[in-house]
């Protein structure tokens, strides 16, 4: 047996480190665990699959899974190694913890922990690129004209142009001229900049610093439902990256997958849908569960669970499309949830108003999260204002926050903790997964051969067999089937095989029953078969077989 692997969470690891620890579980743990390649990137680099199940306990395929992916967007570092959490928790307490041991007993975890392996290491060098996409485009190639960002100062880091001018919409703040605040409507008599990131401007006219939108890419638009060439980075067809291709190929090659959550920073909360319709719009029943499971997860992370549309999409004109969850949830009716990880206001004392804003914190917040940053995060997190000559601009300063160091990641002296939250929230919705199981199977002999079998398939799990109403509506789910099969004899009486249809989760009971409310399915189903059958060695073995819900044999003799 090999060493335990030298896994820590108190930094970020680079793709070779990443994949010696990837390498060294599945060698320290080759029962339970195996790594696979799901395709190789622009630059070269595998895209890592980590499955993990007790294959003593049945096949994979035969137990309903449950699917982690990280780092679809380039500088969410601390996304990977939330996904390695989850994959070192599992193996590391099969065994130990009764949650781990059972959860890899009758389930399978299927865990991605880089998908976008050429844009994250972009992005874990100096100057740590802002960057969003995979290896397609590299920098100065990703935008045409206007600002390229760049190190012009030789820092190592890219970070803020303050650019002394009269028209400019910025001002020192008067308490902190590190800070940067709004110039308001009709103000005037001071001091006033424009802000730009650090770079060089390509085709400068003297005049305008033009921003191009960058076509770095942004995979988690360049799935196939709803999927428009209008949203940044969509790709020039739905799947038309290499990462993402494999990511949806997988998923549709594992029909066993009942629940999803893609890691991303940042923001602090757990994403659910709908992506583009209001809550109104969608299952009262699907949005039911997923506040239920959200509530779970709000407890374990501190996270608020909120809807796209309704929460984070300030203009509803502007849905956001070709989204994993849009796919995964809409289409095919997985429960899939994204989680924002790391809150820097939160985490600096702020309170809370809103999930999803652009605009610039007023001074007071700002003051908060810059005493925060300077505190905790260090000059990787917070460069000073320096004057610099800019080659084209002439006489301005650089500095201010490090977005990726600060906003996009936590320091790593806090990244265990938040990792281990919301590990532990997803093995959690891994646990409400649909569980079929023959819960009894009878034998009563009628005379002459004859045997009339009874049994009763339940279902065990949080969660109905059809995972969703969506996914009946658009015909995704599979009905559970019941098999017979004799061992010296036959069947005389009813078919072999039967479809049971979808057995109800304990979901739809939140609450006594009522004429009013929700009214209850069926959770269990009885089913008979006569059998006719002779001799000592006879028997009959019942397979129920549900495609997220697990399979489940059992046997009996006859006579
Ligand atoms: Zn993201």
């Amino acid at each position: 047996m090999t060493a335990e692997p030298d896994i820590r969470f108190d930094r970020y690891y680079s793709y070779e480190e990443m994949t010696e620890r990837l390498q060294a579980l599945a060698a320290r743990y080759p029962k339970l665990a195996t790594l696979r390649s799901l395709a190789r990137s622009f630059g070269g680099r595998e895209v890592w699959v980590m499955e993990m199940t007790n294959p003593d306990t049945g096949p994979a395929l035969d137990k309903p899974g449950y699917y982690i992916d990280a780092q679809i967007h380039a500088e969410e570092h601390a996304t990977s190694a939330t996904a390695l959490y989850a994959i070192w928790h599992l193996l590391t307490n099969y065994g130990r913890d009764e949650e781990a041991t059972r959860l890899l007993d009758t389930q399978v975890f299927y865990v991605l922990p880089r998908i976008n392996p050429d844009g994250a290491e972009l992005s874990l060098q100096p100057p740590y690129y802002n960057w969003c996409g995979n290896g397609r485009f590299m920098p100065g190639a990703d935008r045409h004209a206007g600002l390229i960002p760049e190190d012009i100062d030789g820092d190592g880091f890219l970070v803020w142009m303050r650019v002394p001018d009269p028209k400019g919409e910025w001002k020192k703040s008067a308490r902190n001229p590190d800070i940067m605040v709004q110039r308001a409507p009709g103000e005037e008599g001071g001091d006033y900049f424009r802000l730009y990131p650090e770079g060089t401007i390509r085709d400068f006219d003297g005049a305008n610093v033009a921003i191009e939108k960058p076509f770095d890419g942004n995979m988690n638009r360049n799935f196939p439902t709803n999927w428009s060439p209008q949203e940044y980075g969509a790709g020039e067809h739905p799947l038309s990256e290499p990462e993402a291709a494999a990511m949806a190929r997988f998923i549709l090659d594992h029909p066993n997958i009942c629940g999803m959550c893609a890691y991303h920073t940042h923001g602090g909360i757990i994403m659910r849908p709908s992506m583009t319709k209001p809550d109104s719009a969608m299952s009262a029943r699907d949005i039911t569960l997923y506040k239920e499971i959200g509530r779970v997860g709000t407890e374990l992370t501190g996270y608020p669970t909120v809807s796209i549309y309704e929460d984070f999409t300030p203009d509803k004109t502007q849905v956001r499309r070709g989204g994993l969850m849009d796919w995964t949830y809409e289409e095919m009716g997985i429960i899939s949830f994204g989680t924002e990880l790391w809150d820097l206001e939160r985490e600096a004392g702020v309170e809370k108003v809103g999930y999803y804003n652009l605009y610039p914190r007023n001074e007071e917040v700002q003051q908060k999260v810059y005493a925060y940053v300077r505190e905790h995060m260090g000059e990787k997190a917070w460069r000073d204002w320096r004057p610099f000559h800019h080659p084209q601009l002439g006489a301005i300063e650089i500095g201010g926050m490090v977005n990726i160091w600060s906003y996009r990641n936590p320091p790593p002296a806090l990244l265990e903790g938040i990792a281990r939250a919301n590990a532990l929230f997803n093995l959690r919705h891994a646990a409400a997964a649909p569980h079929v199981k023959i819960d009894t199977l009878e034998v009563e002999p009628l005379g002459a051969d004859l045997f009339k079998i009874r049994a009763v398939v339940a279902n065990h799990g949080y969660l109905p067999t059809n995972l969703s109403d969506v996914a009946i509506a658009n015909k995704a789910a599979r009905p559970v089937e019941v098999a017979l099969e004799v061992e010296g004899g036959e069947v005389v009486m009813n078919p072999a095989k039967v479809e049971l249809g979808h057995l109800a989760g304990r979901n739809e009971r939140l609450y006594p029953w009522s004429p009013w409310g929700q009214q209850w399915s069926a959770v269990a189903k009885p089913m008979e078969w006569l059998v006719r059958a002779e001799g000592p060695g006879a028997g009959v073995r019942v397979v129920a077989r549900s495609q997220k819900g697990g399979v489940h044999r059992r046997e009996v003799a006859l006579g």
